[in-house]
């Protein structure tokens, strides 16, 4: 065995024995781990300043209780988190979430792959994430305000525009951030640059709500292009019906793909004629209700309850863009069953370990989250530096920046995988990418 894999391996039991229950942050250390061990031979003074040691702990976790009224005057307690990850290269940055399934392990893996998605933007961000077990679902509007105004009031000490920036995550989207930045400008004043994902009368920035899912559809444009494949002509499966998978659906439609399914957590629908995304955002966005309706108001389309991922459907290309571990290793081999020739990863860590290890043994094209998901965060980026301009640009330059963005990190992924010789591994590329970035910058400013 080599030093690097000794200290890897030292490194990832250290890990395990102070938090041996955090799954989820376990297997997104184990997913960088597995894929660094060529740079960290090459770089001994990585190890020297034991820079993996350093990257795994938080820089600071701060834990709040938040309490609030609902409708029916009764009190009720959620639990509140920020995870300030890590602040090498900018003020820490990442979304808020807010569903039951939040516990401290899943926001440290979230906050532990934004280091390294917000460090492959190019732009200065650092890593951070936050959200609460709060389950907005069934919730009136009144509900979420009082919410959202109680997790501010804890949170409000802790952010600011060049120390940590929150945004919005599953469960949080413009509305909850008008109700969070209402909260911040009453209690610290008008600061637009403390939180992403405003309002465009409040200094939100143009394409900022499409820009996850424009920007998975650029990155999976660039990874077929790099193999000789394009979008038309081409079936694709999206799971999800939220910001991601809507806005995945216009792109992808617009580039000449056909989307044939979308779904929520009870089920999903199967549109031969391709999905309508405008459809999509009227029934989840504005009316809030279930994708279920889809197939009531469409008439070429059908719908089945349980898992996508378990569905027998032909297509050629599958961008996850629903929620973390919703594709497991027997879903994996459905998909290639079902013909599929790329997964690109518009939700966070959406395929299991067993999945990625599927996808490459059938080589199938694999875009990690990290890369292909960051178009969100990027726009986040842009929002702040308008925010601090003080001006805004049209939807065609922020559009523009994020289609070059894309394709940034896409050459990046290559070019890291290529000098590692693992060329063609788009996962080890972004690691790789993102983590000599951090690391770098972690070495430079010493301990
Ligand atoms: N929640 C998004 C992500 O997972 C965006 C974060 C942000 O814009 O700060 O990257």
């Amino acid at each position: 065995m080599s030093q690097a894999t000794d200290y890897i391996q030292h490194v990832y039991q250290v890990i395990e024995h102070r938090d041996p229950n955090q799954t989820e942050f376990l297997e997104a250390i184990s997913d960088l781990f597995e894929t660094i061990t060529p740079v960290l031979e090459q770089h001994p003074e990585y190890i020297e300043a034991n820079i993996l040691e350093r990257l795994t702990e938080p820089e600071r976790i701060i834990q709040f209780r938040v309490p609030w009224l609902d409708d029916a005057g009764h009190a009720r307690v959620n639990r509140g988190f920020r995870v300030q990850f890590n602040s090498a290269i900018g003020p820490y940055k990442g979304g808020l979430r807010l569903h039951p399934s939040v516990n401290l392990s899943i926001v440290k893996f979230l906050g532990f792959e934004q280091i390294f998605k917000n460090a492959l933007t190019g732009l200065p961000i650092g890593g951070g994430k936050g959200g609460s077990d709060f389950d907005p679902k069934g919730k009136s509007d009144n509900e979420i305000m009082r919410f959202c105004q109680s997790f501010m009031t804890e949170l409000s000490k802790y952010i600011g525009l060049d120390t940590d920036v929150p945004a919005g995550d599953i469960g949080v989207g413009g509305r909850e951030i008008g109700f969070l930045y209402g909260q911040y400008k009453r209690l610290r004043g008008a600061d637009r640059g403390v939180l992403t994902g405003k309002g465009l009368n409040y200094g939100g920035s143009l394409a900022r709500t499409e820009a996850t899912g424009y920007g998975l559809a650029y990155y999976t444009d660039e990874m077929l292009q790099a193999n000789q494949l394009s979008f038309p002509g081409q079936r694709v499966a999206i799971s999800g019906a939220g910001n991601v998978a809507i806005y995945a659906i216009q792109k992808v439609e617009q580039l000449g793909g056909k989307v044939i399914t979308c779904s929520d957590s009870n089920g999903y629908v199967v549109d031969e004629n391709g999905i309508d995304f405008k459809i999509v955002k009227q029934i989840k966005e504005v009316e809030r209700g279930r994708i279920k309706e889809y197939a009531d108001r469409v008439d070429t389309a059908t719908y089945h309850e349980g898992s996508v991922w378990d569905a027998k459907l032909a297509y050629d290309i599958a961008l996850p863009c629903a929620t973390q571990n919703e594709i497991n290793g027997d879903q994996a081999k459905t998909l290639i069953a079902n013909g599929v020739k790329a997964v690109a990863e518009g939700a966070n860590m959406p395929s299991r370990p067993e999945a990625i290890a599927a996808y490459k043994a059938a080589h199938v094209l694999y875009g990690p989250a990290k890369a292909a998901n960051a178009g969100g965060v990027a726009v986040s980026a842009l929002e702040m530096s308008q925010n601090s301009m003080r001006l805004s640009w049209t939807f065609e330059e922020v559009d523009d920046r994020l289609k070059q963005i894309m394709k940034d990190i896409f050459a990046h992924s290559v070019a890291a995988a290529d000098a590692y010789d693992v060329s063609g591994d788009y996962l080890s590329g972004a690691n790789i990418a993102g983590f000599t970035q951090v690391a770098d910058a972690m070495v430079a400013q010493g301990l």
